[in-house]
Parts: structure tokens; C-alpha cells; sequence
């Protein structure tokens, strides 16, 4: 029988969060919006799925050009993808090979160490502060420039730095993402994912800039302040020699033609996405704010989601399997080395006033028996 590469036999699947065992559960663990998507995006895929019997534009020529115009940036140098994890791939696969390293952040976002192992490559984590990047830390272990260590001679292929981070929810200023470039080698592709760059109030556009140096890419994604993560679009900004490579890698007509349908009208209608993202902060905050009244240290997020720590991961896991079994899917986090931590998504007002409802009395009852 044939046997897989030996690199790939040794990995395991990328770990997706196991489908509820109630149906009716509701789902908080996989940072989904909770509205729907723009309705006049979703017009916009009756009309286009009349045209489903042609190939779809291989160029993504009418998305990029609305991407381009929403953010001043150059179309040409925007790369759509599969979701934002396809251009991550697409990355690893184009820049980074076996025995290459790669360094991301220690609560960093999963899937490029996933994307690593499927090219034989390792993902080396730096450490963060106050579940907060640390740009010194990163660029020491990336063998930079202002890097010690292990790696100088041959400096990291990538850095990974996802801002604002998931699963942390916070955020570094775009300055410090500019330190962190100037401490990296030439040689170091610079990886800034900001899948939640819409929920961040500062201004995001200034990692754009960046691209113009010719060694650091932007990614976004239309899976969360979008609300399309069932469509699979996302995109990226890159220099055009970067994007060029990358494009060899890729399925020549990854969006079907209601993607990108249904993406180019969603990004025109900045208004129903603005409205979404404010909503959202509203009831993310207000949960927030009712957590740390009950103590709990949550870290500021600048997210669709809150990271909730608990005293330890056995009290977290009763916790987890008590809102499962009240109707309520979040995340655990051992697989980002939090074992005592749960990220909720934000979902309704009403669903997270009950989330909350839950924790306070989890919270009594914890006092009760603490005290008995
Ligand atoms: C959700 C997410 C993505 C990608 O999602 P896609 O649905 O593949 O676009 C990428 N990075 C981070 C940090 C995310 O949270």
C-alpha cells in the first residue's frame, strides 16, 4: 500500500474545534460574525451564480479592484486566496522548505505552524508579554539583525505576527510592527496577519506601507467583520515580485464566481461592514466588562472574541463542558499552550448576557464550595 512522506505522516491534522454533540448547541468557538452577510452581497450571488457554467475570472480582476479602492493600495498587488489560510500555504510552499525555520508568536495564531510541517519546515514561538507581542523577542529568535542566537547565520524565512492577535484579542501599535521589520534581516519575509484588522481602531492601513519595502506581506480575511467565513475568501497585500512567486503555487481558479460575487460587493458596502464591527465591539465589550466585575483578568481585545483565563485548566474544563452542556460551544486553548484559558466569540447580545449569566453562577457556586 502507499505510504505518505515521512514528513507528512508524522504530522497531524490541523486541529479544528470537534463539532458540538447537540446541534442546537451554539457555536462561540471558531471567531464567526454574528450577523449575516452584507444583504446586497447576497444578492450579488443570485445574479452571479446564473454565470456558474463559465470558469471563473482566474485574475480576481472586479475583488481586487474594489480592495484597491477601499484601501488605496495597488490592485496589482493583491493575491486572493481560499480563505486567508490558502495565501499561507501558498507561502510556505513558495519560500520555505525542510530544515527552514519560521518564527511566530507564542500564543500566535495555529495554522502556520501547520503550514510548516506540510513543507517539512519548524515554526520556533518567542515568547510574548501579558499575552502581548513581544517585536525584541520575536526578532532575537528570527536571527535578525539586533538577533543573538541560533540562528544568525541563517535567518528565519518568515515571521509570523497576527495584529491584532488570535487568541489573545490585543494588539501592538503598527510602530512596533515597523521596529520589528527594521530588526529583521533582508532575508526574512515579514508575515502580518490581519485577519481582525477591521475591529482594530488604530490605523491599520500603515502596515500597508510596509509592502512597499519589497520583504513584508499584509493578510486579510472576509471570514470575520465580513461575516463570509462559509465563502473561503481571503486576501493579501504583496509585493509584486512576492505575489508573482506565490501565484505559481496556487490552484490557477481558486474563487468560484460567487466568491468573488459576493466578496467585491460585501467590501463596497463598507457601511453594513462598519456597522457590523461597531455592534460587535459593543457587545464584546459590555461581556468584557461584566467578566472582570466577577475577576476575571481578560486581556483587552481588539477582536470578535475575548480570551477568558481561569485559576487553572481543571476549573476551565469544568467550566467548558458545563457551558457545553447549558447549549454553548466555546474554545478551549490547550492547543495554544493555554490550557486554563476559553475564547468565546462574540455572538448575539442575548447569547453572550447568557454566557455570562452562566459564569457568574459557575463563579458562586466555586465561592460556595471554596468556602465550605
Ligand atoms: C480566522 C483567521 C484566519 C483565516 O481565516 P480564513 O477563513 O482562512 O480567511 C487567519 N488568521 C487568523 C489569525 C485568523 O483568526
Amino acid at each position: 500500500m502507499i505510504t505518505a512522506r515521512p514528513h507528512v505522516a508524522a504530522m497531524a491534522a490541523y486541529p479544528l474545534p470537534a463539532p458540538a454533540d447537540d446541534p442546537l448547541c451554539v457555536g462561540l468557538a471558531q471567531n464567526e460574525s454574528a450577523f449575516p452577510p452584507s444583504p446586497l452581497a447576497i444578492a450579488a450571488a443570485e445574479r452571479a451564480a446564473r454565470n456558474a457554467a463559465l470558469y471563473p475570472d482566474a485574475g480576481w480582476v472586479d475583488l481586487r479592484a474594489a480592495l484597491a479602492e477601499v484601501h488605496g493600495i495597488d490592485a496589482n498587488g493583491i493575491v486572493c486566496g481560499v480563505g486567508s489560510m490558502d495565501l499561507i500555504s501558498g507561502l510556505f510552499q513558495t519560500f520555505v522548505g525542510p530544515g527552514d525555520t519560521v518564527v511566530g508568536s507564542q500564543y500566535g495564531y495555529l495554522f502556520p505552524a501547520t503550514a510548516a510541517q506540510q513543507v517539512g519546515a519548524q515554526l520556533l514561538h518567542a515568547d510574548e508579554r501579558n499575552f502581548t507581542v513581544d517585536v525584541d523577542a520575536l526578532a532575537a529568535r528570527a536571527g535578525g539583525d539586533a538577533g543573538v542566537a541560533a540562528t544568525e547565520k541563517n535567518p528565519a524565512r518568515m515571521v509570523f505576527v497576527c495584529n491584532p492577535g488570535n487568541p489573545t484579542g490585543t494588539r501592538i501599535p503598527n510602530a512596533e510592527i515597523v521596529r520589528l521589520r527594521s530588526q529583521l534581516d533582508d532575508r526574512t519575509l515579514l508575515v502580518v496577519d490581519q485577519a481582525y484588522g477591521e475591529f482594530d481602531d488604530q490605523d491599520q492601513q500603515s502596515a500597508f506601507d510596509l509592502v512597499a519595502r519589497g520583504d513584508t506581506v499584509v493578510l486579510r480575511t472576509l471570514s470575520k467583520a465580513y461575516g463570509l467565513a462559509g465563502l473561503r475568501v481571503g486576501w493579501g497585500y504583496f509585493p509584486l515580485r512576492v505575489a508573482d512567486e506565490l501565484r505559481k503555487v496556487m490552484n490557477p481558479n481558486n474563487l468560484s464566481c460567487i466568491a468573488q460575487a459576493m466578496a467585491e460587493v460585501a467590501v463596497r458596502d463598507q457601511s453594513y461592514m462598519r456597522h457590523v464591527v461597531a455592534q460587535t465591539a459593543a457587545v464584546r465589550d459590555e461581556f468584557a466588562k461584566r467578566l472582570r466585575a466577577m475577576g476575571y483578568p481578560i486581556p483587552e481585545s481588539h477582536t470578535n472574541f475575548v480570551l477568558i483565563p481561569f485559576e487553572d485548566a481543571s476549573l476551565c474544563q469544568r467550566v467548558d463542558r458545563a457551558l457545553q452542556d447549558a447549549g454553548f460551544m466555546l474554545r478551549g486553548m490547550s492547543g495554544y499552550g493555554l490550557p486554563h484559558c476559553l475564547r468565546a466569540t462574540v455572538g448575539t447580545a442575548e447569547q453572550m448576557s447568557d454566557v455570562a449569566d452562566l459564569l457568574e453562577t459557575f463563579r458562586a457556586d466555586q465561592q460556595t464550595e471554596l468556602t465550605a
